[in-house]
């Protein structure tokens, strides 16, 4: 049966939201850019032909992802968007075309520059002096991220002669040695690498301790100048030029360019030295210079009309498969993966591609030993594209009869493209479930890592996550790669764990259709453990977002005795089994607006901001008109001031205090 548009609009906005929240909440996607690329192409389309089906908080019309958890929120004094993209020659020249039909046949310069592959951070700065950055996030509220990125040590914290008040936009990246560094490291410290700098750009610019940032050695290249949230320039080439002079690391290779020729001809130039450049880019962005035809063009919902993101085609290179194996993963889903001769794509070593399912390596009619071109597109997962020789000797791939770690049986029913290990006890879905409740964002054991639970599984020491709390460092010390002090930093990681709040713990279970977000929702909702599990699948719905499909998931997992009895072990452990049911509206502070600012006596900022918020009020990063009240503590800056220029009630912590046990 076909799917109706309405069903496939809906499948489409559920995958892309599970990518985005991924890709830039988690700065862990698990498919490539090209492909969420896609699957936007598409939903875009099917909005275009069926108007009646575009929805305002469809992903084609919203930016990035929400902030995270354990931020300061911070409004944007503009929105911060995204950009527009054209995939070839040809949709460039679409866009060109589309300009000057616009501008009515006016003369237009195009201002061109790297796209650099990092994440976008808005800087203020006042009389000279930084005072916040922030991240997009969602393009009208991101991250206060002000004290990791004063340890960029391209972004001047003091600027010469600029205005007094102004905002600069740019993009946070790491370069390629960092990166390589860092990853290195973490192959050390047996924690997961980063998939590409951009991410761990936006992991380690995201991350609640400041030295961390400090130590990962990022840049700021900056490209927008902005005072009061409009242009401060009359041309953008200008604006580079102005935030050149006082001080900031614009980026060199930029051009203004006369004409589509012209910026063509850049495009390919900066394609061409890609690989050459000590970072990542994954384009050129090409802005029509003059303020007034930007504001003459306008904005769509998600990005101006007047610039445009050209990205470069993927990059291919050919190598050989040399194996195909299957990998195991925490739903039992059996992926083939193809172990290749290793070749560097885009300034990156390649060893492995993933071949996705059985379907894919029939599509692609790849054999073990065939030559065939592989695809790095702005990630590092790469994909196999085609054969484009076959191998002397090839030999057949089949999906296993048996799933080839715990030798049980594997199915795959009808309709899905998935074989899996049917056996929920087998170990590889143990050591990939243990491996995401200590991952980071879930209960957050440091040095929990591949090479430990492999051997962990493979000992016997854990058969489950319960498991992890009875591990003393002596049953460590024997394992490689363990040594006395390695192995009581295991231990005391994995009793911190236990202070983890129930969200976590929830995301932790590894329900299928729980993740972060909605593990946070039910949390906010039900407030305990029990409740959630005893909830019949009708009282699950009542919380936000979720559904049928989600609260099947949740009663099936709680249905199954095995579940049960991990739960159980899990409460003797001591994990946090309740949290504050948080209401969405109402409590004593609905509707109120808190910034914070300064360090309070008592409360850390995290703690002030959990308390406003479970007294139903908000804490936004900048102080407004509409700032009820601000909280000064010691040291506070110019927020102090600003509510004072504005007069808005500054209270400190006491006050705070009073106003929360007024409940
Ligand atoms: P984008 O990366 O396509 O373009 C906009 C961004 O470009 C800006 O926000 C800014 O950060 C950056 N940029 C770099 N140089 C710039 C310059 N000189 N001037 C202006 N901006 C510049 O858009 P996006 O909204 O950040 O994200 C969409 C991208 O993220 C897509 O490429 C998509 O493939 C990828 N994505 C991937 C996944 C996944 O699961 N793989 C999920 C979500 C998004």
């Amino acid at each position: 049966m076909q799917e109706t548009p309405s069903r496939e609009a809906q499948r489409l906005r559920e995958t892309l939201r599970r990518h985005e929240h991924l890709y830039y909440v988690l700065d862990q996607p698990d498919v490539e850019d090209a492909e969420y690329d896609a699957l936007m192409r598409r939903l875009a389309q099917i909005e275009l032909e069926h108007p009646d089906l575009a929805t305002p908080d469809s992903p084609t019309q919203r930016v990035g992802g929400a902030p995270r958890e354990g931020f300061v929120k911070a409004a944007h004094s503009a929105p911060m968007l995204s950009l527009d993209n054209a995939l070839n020659d040809g949709e460039l020249r679409e866009f060109d075309r589309r300009v000057r039909e616009l501008l009515a046949g006016a003369d237009c310069r195009y201002a061109a520059e790297l796209k650099l592959d990092g994440l976008s951070m808005a800087v203020r700065f006042e009389h000279g002096v930084l005072v916040q950055a922030i991240t997009r996030g969602d393009g009208l509220t991101g991250e206060d991220v002000t004290e990791n990125a004063r340890t960029i040590r391209s972004l001047p914290l003091r600027v010469r002669d600029g205005p007094g008040l102004f905002e600069a936009r740019g993009e946070v990246i790491m370069d390629r040695q960092a990166f390589e560094r860092l990853n290195a490291e973490r192959e050390r410290q047996e924690l997961a690498r980063y998939a590409n700098p951009r991410n761990s750009a936006a992991g380690s610019l995201r991350v609640l301790e400041p030295r961390i940032t400090a130590s990962r050695q990022l840049d700021f290249y900056p490209y927008f100048l902005l005072i009061d949230g409009q242009p401060a320039c009359e041309s953008h080439w200008e604006s580079l030029e102005t935030l050149a002079r006082m001080g900031f690391k614009v980026n060199p290779n930029r051009a203004l360019c006369t004409g589509i020729e012209e910026l063509l001809a850049f495009c390919k130039q900066c394609e061409a030295m890609r690989d050459e450049l000590p970072y990542e880019i994954d384009g050129v962005v090409a802005k029509v210079d003059s303020l007034a035809q930007q504001r003459a063009l306008g904005w769509t919902a998600k990005a101006p009309r007047w610039a445009i993101a050209f990205k470069f085609p993927p990059q291919q290179v050919e190598t050989m498969t040399a194996s195909i194996e299957v990998q195991v993963g925490r739903t039992g889903v059996l992926t083939p993966v193809a172990h290749l001769r290793p070749v560097v794509v885009g300034g990156v070593m390649v060893s492995r591609a993933t071949l996705h399912n059985q379907d894919e390596i029939e599509r692609l009619g790849v054999h073990i030993g065939d030559t065939v071109v592989i695809e790095r597109s702005g990630d590092v997962i790469p994909k196999v594209v085609r054969v484009s020789a076959p191998g002397e000797g090839r030999r057949r791939f089949e999906m296993p009869g048996q799933c080839p770690v715990c030798g049980g049986d594997v199915a795959r029913e009808e309709g899905e493209v998935a074989t899996r290990c049917v056996n929920t006890n087998c170990p590889a879905r143990l050591k990939e479930s243990i491996l995401h409740f200590a991952a980071r964002g879930v209960m957050d054991i440091d040095g929990m890592g591949d090479a430990l639970v492999d051997q962990l599984v493979d000992r016997g020491l854990v058969t489950n996550v319960a498991d992890l709390y009875r591990l003393k460092a002596e049953d460590l010390i024997p394992l490689e790669r363990m040594a006395e002090k390695s192995a009581k930093k295991v231990c005391d990681n994995i009793e911190r764990s236990k202070a983890q709040p129930l969200a976590r713990v929830l995301n932790g279970l590894g329900i299928p259709f729980v993740g972060e977000r909605t593990a946070r929702i039910l949390a906010d909702t039900f407030g305990s453990l029990d409740e959630i599990a005893g909830a019949d699948a009708e009282t699950l719905q009542q919380a936000e977002e979720v559904g049928p499909k989600v609260a099947g998931s949740i009663r099936h997992f709680f249905d199954e005795p095995r579940n049960r009895e991990l739960v159980e072990r899990l409460r003797e452990a001591g994990l946090q089994f309740t949290g504050e049911k948080r209401r969405a509206e109402g409590g004593p502070l609905a509707g109120r607006t808190f910034v914070l600012t300064g360090t309070l006596p008592s409360l850390t900022r995290e703690e002030a901001k959990a308390r406003i918020e479970a007294a139903g009020g908000k804490v936004t990063g900048s102080v407004s008109k509409k700032t009820n009240w601000v909280v000064a503590g010691e040291e506070a800056g110019s927020k102090l001031d600003k509510a004072r220029a504005l007069g808005v009630e500054v209270i400190d912590e006491t006050g705070l205090l009073e106003l929360l046990s007024r409940e």
